[in-house]
């Protein structure tokens, strides 16, 4: 081991400071927020390190620095200069805030660029809220001595409680709910466990999940998914974890809804953590609302985890502004699901808002669609657009007017997931291949 990591408490101590710019300033903010007295001098004298236990040296001149450095370590007070290892004493870390818990990072000042990376890793990790966790048990630190007064006993039942559903109620922001399950298990009355998450895994590449979504499917026991999730980011969830496929492909249903929702409920009851995985946002248009109706019915605790719906991600790849100042102030998400053949849209209303519209399952009734709006007054030069696999890297689009892509859509589609997208925004939508072409126009010609 390179240097030894201590926790100092510095409430109401001094800390010396010495440097006038943005780098003294940045160092001084962590050590006030630890509650130092910080003592910040432009220059160094011997007497500001009177009473000092720590000392801080950067954006002074180099000699400064030096007899700062020779100082404090004459005194033994431990001393950091920053970006110069040779007068330092002590190094700082890395560190990711979680009060009350921090965690540190070094990497000995060898490469101080791994370090923050390992603390981005670790940001992703630990949920924001994770301090808030620490607090409620501290909340409960009494009534958990007496109630479990077994070390080894305390320890699983913490355990369980820091890894379970109280800690995933914390992270959602459900404290109080969190805080029932505390008392229930100090009672021995604990609940079986279980919990669903309807998560949104965004439009198919990893990336575009939640971190969030990413960690919940780290942690799942149970992963119930449907058809638009992809191995990207199925690799997220644990190796161990059992997987349940319950996609339905359109007019063939694999799997009733009425079984998925009993599914989800007797897993739950099993004590199982279950995440649902659906395609975009759990919310749109993906029955996770019928979901959420019957775990609520059968009492079983559940959280929801938004994602990238299929319109934001198809919009912002294809670089289409869903909504635009000069062009329109509104977006509306439709389905173009038909009941007995006929689409269920208030069409008058919708041709009003003038807006930009998505349409999800819309492809196969896109002349249903076409007929309804132009009937209602849209303009037949109205701009629209066919994205297939939007958000990921086989997204394909098709531009036109809707005549276009009525005509055009049997012999361009390769089945895939495919958004509807009509209004005047995307004819503002900007192609990679305007872009290139516009590179070459001399700079006056540019917009
Ligand atoms: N909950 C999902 C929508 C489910 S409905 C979401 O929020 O995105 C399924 C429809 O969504 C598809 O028929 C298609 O119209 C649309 N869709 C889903 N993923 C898509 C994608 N990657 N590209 C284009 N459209 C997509």
């Amino acid at each position: 081991m390179q240097h030894f990591p201590i926790f100092l408490d510095l409430t109401g101590r001094a800390v010396l400071v010495v440097g006038e710019g943005e780098v003294a300033a940045r160092k001084a903010a962590p050590l006030l927020a630890a509650g130092a007295a910080v003592r910040m001098r432009g220059g160094f004298d011997s007497a500001d390190l009177d009473g000092c236990v720590l000392a801080v040296g950067a954006d002074a001149p180099l000699d400064v620095l030096m007899a700062l450095s020779a100082a404090a370590q004459l005194r033994g007070i431990p001393v950091n200069i920053v970006d110069k290892p040779e007068l330092c004493s002590f190094i700082t870390p890395a560190i990711v805030d979680r009060a009350p818990m921090t965690i540190a990072v070094s990497s000995g000042g060898v490469a101080p660029v791994l370090s923050r990376l390992i603390r981005a890793r670790i940001e992703a990790a630990v949920p924001p809220a994770f301090g808030r966790l620490a607090a409620l048990a501290e909340r409960f630190k009494s009534q958990i001595r007496s109630a479990l007064p077994d070390l080894a006993q305390r320890r699983r039942v913490l355990e369980s409680l820091f890894t379970g559903p109280a800690a995933d109620l914390v992270f959602a922001g459900h404290e109080a709910d969190a805080a029932i399950l505390f008392e229930s298990a100090l009672t021995g009355h604990s609940p079986s466990g279980g919990i669903v998450f309807l998560v949104g895994a965004g439009p198919g590449a990893a990336d575009l999940m939640t971190l969030r979504a990413q960690r919940l499917l780290g942690e799942a026991d149970v992963i119930v998914h449907d058809r638009l999730i992809g191995d990207a980011v199925l690799d997220l969830a644990r190796r161990d974890a059992r997987r349940i496929y319950v996609g339905k492909v359109r007019a063939h249903h694999c799997v009733v809804q009425e079984d998925i929702n009993g599914l989800l409920i007797s897993l739950a009851k099993e004590g199982q953590k279950v995440v649902r995985l659906k395609g975009g946002d759990p919310f749109v248009f993906g029955r996770g609302g019928e979901e959420a109706e019957a775990l609520h019915e059968a009492g079983i605790p559940f959280e929801v985890v938004p994602g990238v719906t299929a319109a934001l991600a198809c919009a912002a790849q294809a670089r289409i502004p869903l909504t635009h100042r000069a062009a329109t102030r509104s977006v509306t998400f439709v389905t173009g699901h038909t009941k007995e053949g006929r689409l269920d849209i208030d069409f008058a209303p919708l041709v009003a808002l003038n807006g930009t519209i998505a349409v999800y399952m819309g492809i196969v009734s896109l002349p249903q669609l076409r007929d309804g709006l132009f009937s209602h007054g849209m303009a037949r030069s109205t701009p629209a657009m066919l994205i297939e696999n939007g958000g990921s890297n086989k997204q394909r689009e098709l531009r036109g007017t809707l005549d276009v892509l009525v005509a055009e859509a049997p012999n361009w589609t390769n089945k895939g997931p495919t958004l509807v997208m009509v209004g005047a925004a995307v004819g503002r939508g900007i192609a990679w291949a305007e872009i290139s072409s516009s590179a070459t126009l001399p700079p006056q010609a540019q917009v």
